[in-house]
């Protein structure tokens, strides 16, 4: 597989994430080894524009999903963020956005309830 290079510019979000300075814990519970988010390596989205993901409220997210349709790691990131409903209140993950998520969750819950 080729290396990926992302330019520091598609991630200057980061600089302005909450989590910056917290405790890594709070991120990482012990055990869970942060190195299974490796699958973040080959994020696609790491190459395009954030803001692509994480458009104002009411702002169209079809183009982040398109993205996402192209990405190797589209079940993984999916799987995370409706896995850590905290860590991933908003954006687009997966090609699924806020809603997409919460309405999967409450089929989930729906089906639980079911059994
Ligand atoms: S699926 Fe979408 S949000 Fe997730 S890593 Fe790939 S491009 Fe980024």
């Amino acid at each position: 597989m080729s290396e990926v290079i992302v330019p520091l510019s598609a991630l200057s979000w980061s600089t302005r994430a909450a989590c910056q300075g917290e405790d890594p814990e709070l991120f990482f519970p012990p055990g869970e080894d942060p190195e299974d988010l490796g699958w973040q390596d080959r994020a696609l989205c790491a190459q395009t524009d954030p803001e692509l993901f994480f458009p104002e409220p009411g702002h169209r997210t079809s183009g982040a999903k398109k993205v996402c349709a192209r990405c190797e790691v589209r079940t993984e990131c999916a799987e995370y963020a409706l896995s850590n409903p905290d860590l991933t209140p908003s954006g687009v993950w997966g090609g699924l956005d806020e809603r997409d998520r919460a309405d999967i969750r409450r089929q989930q819950r729906s089906l639980e309830e079911a059994a």
